[in-house]
């Protein structure tokens, strides 16, 4: 189903819904489109405007979006570098060490570092507590 916006021959606007365009077109020439307000049959499609005011309504939405976004992102990188202090940087001995601390082979310590994919779905598998915490372009060392 399509709305459309239509005016009659004296300036009344209205909206109808019909199935398609040619649904709209056929109506149309048969007289069966009138008017609510006069009767008239003369119907023809208004422009559009509708249109124009949801793209704006869009374009709003997405810039709100964006400052909401801006205003987590720096709560995230708050609370990721609370997470990182007190936490040794083991950089890409990440696995090698959380699994360490898990079997109780070092001492248990806040560490944090890099693993691949690989190497954290094996963790998850001996059943090593760790998350992934966001790296942000301008915090790597
Ligand atoms: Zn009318």
């Amino acid at each position: 189903m399509i709305r459309f916006s239509l005016a009659c021959d004296r300036g009344h606007d209205f909206e109808a819904w019909f199935r398609n365009n040619e649904d709209f077109d056929t109506q149309q020439k048969r007289g069966f489109v009138e008017c609510p307000q006069c009767g008239s049959s003369k119907v023809s499609k208004a422009l559009m405007a509708p249109a124009v005011s949801t793209s704006r309504r869009q374009a709003k939405i997405a810039l709100a979006m964006g400052e909401a976004q801006k205003q987590a992102m720096a709560e995230l990188k708050a609370l990721t570098q609370k997470m990182r202090e007190n936490a040794e940087n083991v950089g890409d001995k990440f696995a090698e060490e959380a699994r360490k601390i898990h079997f109780g082979e070092v001492e248990a310590r806040g560490i944090y570092g890099e693993a691949t994919p690989e190497e954290a779905k094996s963790l998850a598998e001996d059943g090593v507590s760790f998350m992934p915490i966001p790296v942000f372009p301008d915090d790597r060392n």
